[in-house]
Order: structure tokens, then sequence, then C-alpha cells
């Protein structure tokens, strides 16, 4: 899908455009996590086209504190993913000095662009809109109230004309971004595997207390298909006690897992499994998301422990409630393993939403019965009538027995053992709903 960013300085009413626009489109049909929920993309659909609409931080030209330098990146990559630029000004206080300044650097971009005059509250008489030519720009002014949505269909009608051709649009492959929760405990190397992804430094480093925004999600496309890292701005955000940060990892993972499809579980490989890294693995499995762990500072572990079956063996051995979950061994700043993490994430969230037809699931279920009965207490054995599928990421299966309490944890564990080697779930949990049947 085409991407429109919206730019210009703060306070000319970027967000409140960025809101009236996916409010005026259709938003998105699926109710995903991490693609409706997050703030910066939303895609957005006019008459029949549909893009994705991003918003961003404000630019200022001459840069006083980190985080505008920061921001400004930021704006720069975004502007590269482009193909089109909404660049938003302000109608009351007309054209400033940062104005001129974003002007010049949307005109070094070269990029398709839209000057969008803010603030525009009455048409009538229509505005003045002569001074904002002087930005040099090659387009018109487009009036627009985003407060008061006046215009704002106008607005969209000229953002499908300015979008590429649809044909374009169709040799590329249309496939839905994949939200991806990078967590782990501090300093194994979270930061520097999404700057490997990324291929270059984009992430925000800033560290000005109470600035930083509350969510940054970056986004970035490989091999045709589009990702949102979510939250890459709290992979910075860290106390230095080590509790406390320690702390702040675990909420974080929390508050992104909600949003990811997949999560990548960063470990340290020279330090082993710590006690934080369980709990970490528990809060995905408890999420149900799918899950890759990376292995990371590979480099660092020492030869006479680098044996890769062997290390694999005790890794699953320690993060048993993860068992399922590929495992990929990486050298962050080398880029060492990085796409094959990709390549994993994408494996994974495809078996979450595997769905197994019910004649091939009962044939597993009955199988996996005669070669070892289900439970008894005293004369009542747990039988099982029906076996289907209900949900998918993660996969949950409905058993319709004649009394769930019957059911026993080694049972469970055996049947999802037996479904995991009829099916693929590499990377995916998988549930039991049990069910009486009446
Ligand atoms: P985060 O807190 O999880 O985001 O960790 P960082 O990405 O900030 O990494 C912590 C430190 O480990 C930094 O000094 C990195 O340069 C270093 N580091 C990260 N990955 C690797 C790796 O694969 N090998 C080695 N040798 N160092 C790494």
């Amino acid at each position: 899908k085409p991407v429109v960013v919206i730019v210009g300085r703060p306070n000319v009413g970027k967000s409140t455009l960025f809101n009236r626009l996916v409010g005026k489109g259709v938003a998105i049909v699926e109710e995903e996590p991490g693609v409706t929920r997050d703030r910066l993309y939303r895609e957005v659909e006019w008459c029949g086209r549909e893009f994705v609409l991003v918003d961003t931080g404000g630019v200022v030209e001459s840069p006083e504190s980190p985080l505008e330098v920061a921001i400004r990146r930021q704006v720069e990559q975004a502007l590269e993913e482009a193909d089109l630029v909404l660049f938003v000004v302000d109608y009351k206080t007309g054209v400033t000095a940062e104005d001129q300044a974003i002007a010049s650097m949307l005109r070094r971009t070269g990029k398709p662009t839209l000057l969008v005059v803010n603030k525009v509250d009455k048409f009538d008489p229509p505005p003045v809109l002569s001074d904002f030519y002087a930005l040099g720009l090659s387009t018109e002014p487009i009036p627009v109230s985003a407060a008061q949505g006046l215009n704002v269909g106008d607005l969209l009608d000229a953002v499908i004309d300015r979008l590429p051709p649809e044909d374009r649009e169709e040799e590329r492959p249309q496939a839905e971004a994949i939200a991806v929760a990078i967590v782990g405990r501090p300093n194994v190397g979270k930061s520097s595997l999404v700057n490997a992804l990324l291929g270059e430094e984009r992430v925000i480093v800033s560290d000005i207390p109470g600035t930083t925004r509350d969510a940054v999600d970056t986004f970035f496309t490989w091999e045709g298909q589009p990702y949102i890292l979510i939250d890459t701005a709290g992979l910075r955000r860290r106390s230095r006690i080590k509790e406390e940060a320690e702390r702040q990892s675990c909420l974080r993972a929390r508050q992104a897992l909600r949003r990811a499809h997949v999560a990548v579980l960063v470990l340290d490989g020279a330090e082993g499994v710590t006690m934080q890294d369980k709990r970490i693995a528990g809060l995905i499995e408890e999420a149900g998301r799918a899950v890759v762990i990376a292995v990371n500072k590979w480099d660092l572990v020492p030869s006479s422990r680098k044996d890769a079956p062997r290390y694999l063996e005790a890794l699953r051995r320690e993060l048993y409630f993860i068992n399922y979950a590929p495992v990929v061994f990486t050298v962050a700043p080398e880029g060492f393993g990085v796409t094959q993490v990709l390549t994993e994430v994408e494996r994974a969230l495809a078996n979450a939403r595997r769905r197994v037809r019910e004649q091939e699931l009962w044939e597993v279920v009955e199988e996996a019965q005669l070669r070892n009965p289900p439970p008894r207490v005293k004369d009542k054995r747990l039988e099982i009538y029906r076996a289907y599928q209900v949900a998918v990421e993660p996969p949950v299966f409905l058993l319709q027995v004649n009394d769930p309490e019957l059911m026993t944890p080694y049972y469970r564990k055996y049947l999802e053992n037996q479904l995991r080697a009829a099916f693929d779930f590499t990377g995916t949990p998988i549930r039991f709903v049990l069910r009486r049947h009446k």
C-alpha cells in the first residue's frame, strides 16, 4: 500500500488532521492488535483506494535539543518511505522560518507533496492563500480545517489523485504488516537487534525525561513484507537501578505484547537463561503470542559451550514452557542471524494462524487416545467425543468430553505433543478448552 506521511512543525495540527483523515476514511477492517491501535500508522480507505497514513513528530530545522535532532532524523526516515507527503502549515500564523526550512527539505527529497493549509475556519469569503506560494512547492495549497472537518474530503480526493497508479501497487505484495514486540531484560541487545533489522540507526535514543513519546512504533519492509516494531522508543528508556530496569522491562513487555502478533524474546547467550528471562517468557506464553527466541551475543559464548544442538537442548529445558519456540543464534551488531529472525517470525505467525480441519484433527485425537488411553479416576475414564478448532492466534481446540474434571495436565500435554507432531505449530502456543457434552 502506498505510504502517505504527514509532516510539519509543531502545533500546526498534524495529529488533529491525522485523526480527521482516519475518521473520514474507513479505518482498517480487522481489529488486529498492533495495527489498529498504534498511533502512528493507520490504514485509510477513500473511494476504494487504500493507503497507509503516517503521523510524525514535529520537525525543527535548527535543532536546540537532541530530541529534536532525533525527531527530525525520524521524519527524514519516514520521508524515505513516503509515496506522498502532506506538508501541513498554519493559516493563522502564516509562513514561518521553520516552514521554509521544512519546505526546502521537501524540495530536496523531490517527493510528491501536497501543501495543506490548516486552521482555515471559514471558507466564505474564500481564504487568501497567496502567501503560501512563497514556500516554493509546485503545488496548489489546499485549505482545510482539521478541527472542524472542513474541506477534508477534497484533501482526500487530492491524496488519491497523487498516489502512484494502482497497477504499480498491484505488483507489490499486499501483505498486512506483522507487529513484532522485541522483548527481553536490559542489555541483552534488543536495541542492537532493532537497529540491525532496520539496517541503520533509526531508533530514537534521546533520554530527555518526559519528552519522549510514549510508544513510538517503527515501520519497515523486508522482502515485500511490512513489519511494525512495537515501542522502539521504550527500548531506550531504562533505569540505572538494576531491579527497577528489570521491572520496567517486564512492564514494557506486557504492554508491547498486547499489540504484537509475534514476540521476539532476546536472550544474552553468554549469560544464559536468568529468572528474569523466564519471567518474560512466561508473559509471552500467558499472552498467547507466537514467539521466536533470539540467542544474542553468540560471539561471546565460549567455544566450549558453543555446540548449538547441546546448547539448544539446555535452553529448551530452562524455558520448557515455550519449548515450541524456534531459536535463532544472533550477533546483533554484526547483523548475524538477523534476517533469519524475520523468517522465523513469519513462520511462527503463519503457524499461529493455522486452521486444522475437523476431520484431520479428529484423526489425530482418536489415534492419540488409542495409543495412550485417557486418564481415569476410580471407575470413570475421560472420554473425548469431539474435537474442533475454535480460534487462531493462538490455535484453540475445543474438546467435548464426558467430564472436564478428569483431564490431567499430563494428558493435556500429551495431546498437545501429538498435535504438534501432526501439524506444524512451531512458534505458537496452543490451547485446549474442555466442555462437558450434554
Ligand atoms: P538492550 O538493553 O537490550 O536494548 O541492549 P543493547 O542493544 O543496548 O545492547 C547492550 C550492549 O550489548 C551494547 O553495548 C551492545 O553493543 C552489546 N551487544 C548487543 N548485541 C551484541 C552481540 O551480539 N555481541 C556482542 N559482543 N555485543 C552485543
